[in-house]
């Protein structure tokens, strides 16, 4: 599940991490509201104005501004809010903003005395660690980093047995060339940081920028946090911070009707049953000269009220030409599956307009093949995988 950056904050605020501070609004009127209760608290005369969307990138999009008056926080506000956001990591549709963050300014005064860091923490799967990647070149997009100056990006691993030792903290603030005041707090950041990944049972943390102020302050100035839906379970409390604004519809729907959905960019539909199968059936795809368009895994029970939901969400993607249905009848039959598909597409034939190739191996495959060959629908049906990537292949090229 992924955070706005003002959750994030919050959940890195509790655990001590100093953050920009900020209260979000959703019209212009109460972000002006918010920058003078933020005048208040904090004291500050410059606000920035940040658009909250799932996506980075947003300062490069317009979405990020710095307003030096209450008219300005009001203007750059207006022009936000209900803005269509499109950054280098939406989609070109673009996202709609719904709220902005209204944010003390932490670069004025002494601007040339501030730095940018760089600092993100996630699980290395291969070395089944965590880790802390972080930079002296922060504020801008880490992936260019990587590929210009891959030197001036370190790494620190965290061995799970012992967690983050205060010498590893020490050599973080070291590598970002920090001394006295500066090293200390960026010790102390990022020992809390680490805290609030660990314990918020997070999969990503991404700061970037980490600042530091002209007077030595390490702080959060952004915060990309995505919590780990399989912990959800143990942090109840996290629930209400889903936004399904953000969220693909699609993939929402799928959830609700308890199918496992992924949406990708190609131009084949994929419906399985087991995500490993899943997997191969998107090579099948490749092999046939096709590209994913999703990833669709309907479960054990592929009866026709399932699949066809798992068609009509495959369907809402215009860019598919056509469907591979790919299922292992185990302990469901693959006749039962295959009445289950051809019962789907006659409720919706209006619907379909692409070509189906449904492969079924197991239990009863034969059965089930000559079912589908039998039933007169549009339906081809294969048995080996060569042949569900050869029929994939013809319908393409149809
Ligand atoms: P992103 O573009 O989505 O990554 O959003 P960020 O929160 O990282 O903000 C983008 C950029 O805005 C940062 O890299 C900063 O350079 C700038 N910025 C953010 N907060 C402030 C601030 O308080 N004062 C000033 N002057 N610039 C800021
Ligand atoms: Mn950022």
């Amino acid at each position: 599940m992924n955070l706005h950056e003002y959750q994030g904050k919050e959940i890195l605020s509790s655990f001590g991490v100093r953050v920009q501070r900020g209260i979000v609004a959703t019209t212009p009127e109460k972000a002006v509201e918010a920058a003078q209760e933020m005048n208040h608290k904090t004291g500050t005369n410059w606000w920035v104005v940040k658009a909250q969307i799932h996506a980075g990138g947003r300062g490069k999009g317009g979405g990020v501004k710095l307003a030096k008056s209450l008219e300005e926080v009001r203007e750059k506000a207006s022009e936000i809010i209900g803005m269509n956001l499109i950054t280098p990591q939406t989609s070109k549709k673009g996202k709609k903003v719904h709220q902005v963050l209204i944010a003390e300014d932490m670069y004025y005064p002494g601007e040339a005395e501030t730095e940018e860091f760089y600092m993100s923490i996630l699980l290395d799967r291969v070395k089944a660690k965590n880790i802390i990647v972080y930079s002296t070149e922060g504020g801008m997009d880490i992936e260019t980093v990587a590929e210009k100056t891959p030197s001036l990006i370190f790494t620190e691993e965290i061995d799970p047995a012992v967690g983050l030792q205060n010498f590893q903290a020490r050599r973080i603030a070291f590598n970002l060339g920090l001394s006295g005041e500066a090293f200390k707090n960026m010790v102390k950041f990022v020992i809390a940081l680490y805290k609030a990944y660990l314990s918020s049972d997070a999969t990503l943390f991404e700061i970037n920028p980490v600042l530091k102020t002209s007077d030595n302050q390490i702080a959060a100035v952004d915060a990309k946090v995505t919590i780990d839906n399989n912990s959800l379970f143990r942090h109840s409390d996290f629930l209400k911070l889903r936004d399904i604004r953000e969220e693909d519809p699609t993939e929402v729907e799928a959830g609700e009707a308890g199918l496992n959905f992924v949406k990708l960019e190609g131009n084949v539909g994929c419906m399985v049953n087991g995500a490993g199968l899943a997997m191969a059936t998107m090579d099948i795809i490749k092999l046939s000269g096709g590209d994913p368009a999703n990833f669709l895994d309907v479960g054990g029970t592929a009866d026709a009220e399932r699949v066809e939901k798992a068609f009509r969400i495959i369907l809402a993607d215009d860019r598919v030409q056509a469907i591979l249905v790919n299922i292992f009848g185990g302990i469901v039959r693959c006749d039962r599956v295959a009445q289950g598909i051809l019962d789907a597409y006659k409720n919706m034939s209006d619907f379909i307009k692409v070509p189906i190739i449904v492969r079924l191996q197991g239990t009863n495959a034969e059965i089930a093949k000559k079912m589908i060959d039998d039933s007169g629908l549009k339906v081809v049906s294969a048995i080996t995988l060569e042949e569900a990537a050869a029929e994939v292949t013809q319908a393409l090229n149809k």
